[in-house]
């Protein structure tokens, strides 16, 4: 089936109308389509191939949110007309460690991305969300409440999940002090999560003027990380740290903020990072972790707190003719606090 979508040809092109193909609805499968689909920062990594693995044409997206229009025949538990979600991932091998223990984004095998992953069905590669429809294995789709409004729910299914994993893994807990490192769209979900565990969080950001936004998203202290007086003033304090920037940088003044055997834990840059000081880490037995989004279980148990506490993404929404504008201001860490395409859009640009 042909599907209107937007996508980029090269790394220098901007993102431009294309048609692509999508299978047909097969029998553990689910045709949606799509109504919202937000905007990360990892699109605009993949679309510029900064992470040297990209494979055009690139159709990015993988914050989806949209309708059943079909189940394929021995789908249970869906039907047509469900409110459904598909973030960052739509298969893997479901027979590794990993995928058994509900973690299938380090599926052993390699999971299969939303986009630029290895179609096992069409051959070539996966195309997201920033089209009229997508076809999915039931496995990878969510479950939407209808109790919160679906547009400010889209985003949830990458910079909610990837925020809300590793605040659960490493068990952050009521009165612990957090420190979310980057006000953007992981950050923003960050810092409304940390809150709602019940920590002491602090919104560290290099823009000063994000902090009224901050407080209001939930953070009850504003560390600005350029200025070297605050942040001594923070020295050995936190608990946690979750560091969403998107680029390398100099981790030193963010170990030194953590205390003894406490964590910071690395999910924007996936690139190679700039030297620290081994001491940081060894003189407080300090530790620096990764987490890659979160399983499909948890992204449900994620989802369903959301609905039962009322959370969604503050977002911007756009019309997707303006996209290449977004990623310009995402660029400039002008993003308040998600871009969400409004998928109808499309249909008006095609
Ligand atoms: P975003 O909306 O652009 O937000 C990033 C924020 O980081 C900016 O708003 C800015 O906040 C801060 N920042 C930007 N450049 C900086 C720099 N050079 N130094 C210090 N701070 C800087 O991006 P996002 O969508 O939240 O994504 C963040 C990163 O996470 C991206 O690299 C994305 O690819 C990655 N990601 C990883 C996973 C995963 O599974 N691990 C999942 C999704 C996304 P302030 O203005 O507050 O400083
Ligand atoms: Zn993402």
């Amino acid at each position: 089936m042909q599907v209107a979508a937007y996508g980029a040809k090269s790394a220098t092109s901007d993102i431009e109308p294309l048609t692509i193909e999508r299978r047909q609805t097969g029998a553990h499968d689910i045709a949606i389509d799509i109504d919202f689909c937000g905007v990360c920062h990892s699109d605009l990594h993949m679309a510029r191939n900064d992470w040297g693995v990209a494979m055009y044409p690139v159709v990015p997206g993988h914050e989806i949110v949209g309708r059943v229009t079909d189940v394929g025949a021995h789908v249970k538990g869906f039907k047509p007309g469900d409110l459904v979600g598909v973030g960052c991932m739509v298969d893997s091998c479901q027979s590794c460690p990993s995928c058994d223990e509900g973690l299938e984004q380090y599926c052993e095998n390699g999971m299969v991305g939303t986009y630029n992953g290895d179609d096992k069905v069409l051959g070539g590669h996966t195309y997201g969300g920033y089209s009229g429809k997508v076809v999915v294995n039931e496995k990878f789709v969510l479950r939407v409440s209808d109790k919160l409004e679906t547009k400010a729910v889209a985003p949830l299914l990458c910079a909610g999940i990837t925020t809300w994993s590793p605040l659960r893994h490493w068990n952050v807990k009521k009165g612990d002090k957090v420190g979310v490192v980057g006000l953007g769209g992981l950050g923003h979900m960050g810092v409304k999560f940390a809150a709602a565990l019940g920590a002491h969080v602090v919104m560290i950001t290099t823009s000063a003027a994000k902090g009224e936004d901050a407080k209001r998203l939930g953070a009850h202290e504003v560390l600005v990380s350029k200025d070297a007086d605050a942040m001594a003033a923070h020295t050995g304090s936190f608990d946690f740290l979750l560091n969403t920037i998107p680029v390398k940088h100099d981790l030193n003044p963010y170990i030194a903020l953590l205390k003894r055997d406490a964590t910071m834990v690395i999910v924007g840059a996936v690139e190679p990072l700039e030297g620290f000081h081994g001491a940081g880490l060894i003189m407080g037995r300090k530790r620096i972790a990764g987490s890659l989004i979160g399983g499909i279980a948890e992204t449900q148990e994620m989802l369903d707190f959301c609905a039962e506490h009322g959370i969604t993404s503050d977002v911007e929404m756009i019309n997707i003719d303006t996209i290449n504008n977004a990623y310009e201001r995402m660029q400039k860490s002008d993003v308040k606090y998600r871009f969400v395409i409004d998928m109808k859009s499309l249909k008006a640009a095609a």
